[in-house]
């Protein structure tokens, strides 16, 4: 029998059979896979195969089914070790606000940066859109442009107002999808919204993303009422990307991925190399200085997540 993992405590595991049955598993023995050695041998997201315990209503995961993708977060207490907080993800969702808070261009480039290097199509929504000012619009018009033209789509939203929810409705239908942003973007409400009866806590000082907390909690996916799953995640900055070696970054740069193959040399950093593609791209404009910003603050590991 085969079944998706919904809800994790470590030791039990809450599966979704195909046949559309609820069963708690627990896990014997190892799971051999191909990805990096994790604290957790499964988690919410994995595809698994499983065999009821004779005469009870509880199920053994026998097989682990080879993932699409992955998350991580690094592990505090053993800098080797890695938890894995969800697999299979179809798409991961930033909510972004313009004002209280101000999402920074850094902050969405690095999310970006790691959903690309995990491999996962990463969209933005663009929160509290009842607060913008005419300022505002033309700030988020800009936004919308620079990420839009390089293949990342946006959405701009009100939770409170209700406003395009029909339009993430029918996004997130049928699908897996990861929620993540800086806290009071408005995830929680956005979540409360989509999936009636949910009771997240809004406005909360502290969530997932403050240190100390997350070390015991597991992610969950919280079904949704047109199907589909919504998994909210810690704070990206727990994310801990697969550590990205420096001459792969470009890659994960769509706009720099799809011209670097120009450039004069094979090995060119996009730094100050001779006949770079890349350079002379940003130096017409016709890559966003603020992209170009983010790929040398990441290249030189400065922290520009807030
Ligand atoms: P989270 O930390 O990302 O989960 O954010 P919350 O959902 O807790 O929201 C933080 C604050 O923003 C709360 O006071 C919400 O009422 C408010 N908020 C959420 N969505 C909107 C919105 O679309 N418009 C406005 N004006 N406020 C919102
Ligand atoms: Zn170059």
């Amino acid at each position: 029998m085969q079944g998706l993992v919904i809800k994790s405590t470590g030791s039990w595991y809450q599966v979704a059979t195909d046949g559309g049955e609820l069963v708690e598993c627990r896990i014997k023995g190892k799971f051999r896979t191909k990805d990096i050695q994790t604290t957790n041998p499964i988690a919410v997201g994995d595809r698994v195969k499983i065999e009821m315990e004779p005469d009870q209503d509880t199920g053994i995961i026998k097989e682990l089914i080879q993932r699409k993708n992955y998350i991580i977060r690094k592990s505090v207490n053993l800098s080797k070790q890695a938890q894995i907080i969800a697999a299979n993800l179809d798409q991961a969702f930033l909510v972004v606000t313009l004002a209280s808070p101000r999402t920074s261009l850094g902050f969405i480039d690095r999310f970006l940066v790691t959903a690309e290097a995990y491999d996962i199509p990463a969209k933005l929504i663009f929160n509290k859109l009842d607060l913008f000012s005419e300022e505002g619009m033309e700030i988020l018009a800009d936004y919308q442009a620079i990420y839009t033209s390089i293949g990342y789509p946006c959405y701009e939203v009100s939770a409170l107002e209700g406003t395009n929810l029909d339009i993430l409705e029918d996004l997130l239908k049928n699908k897996v999808s990861l929620f993540t942003g800086h806290s009071g973007v408005g995830k929680s409400t956005l979540i409360n919204t989509l999936i009636p009866g949910m009771v997240l806590k809004t406005g909360a000082i502290s969530d997932w993303s403050d240190q100390g907390k997350h070390t015991t909690t597991y992610a969950e996916m919280h079904p949704l009422p047109k199907g589909g799953y919504l998994i909210d995640s810690p704070g990206i900055r727990e994310l801990g990307v697969i550590d990205i070696d420096k001459a792969e970054l470009g890659h994960f740069f769509p706009e720099m991925r799809e011209r670097m193959n120009t450039c004069r040399f094979n090995n060119c950093r996009h730094i100050n190399e001779p006949g770079c593609a890349v350079l002379e791209a940003v130096a017409n404009e016709e890559i966003e200085l603020s992209r170009y910003e983010s790929y040398l603050s990441i290249y030189h590991n400065n922290d520009t997540r807030n």
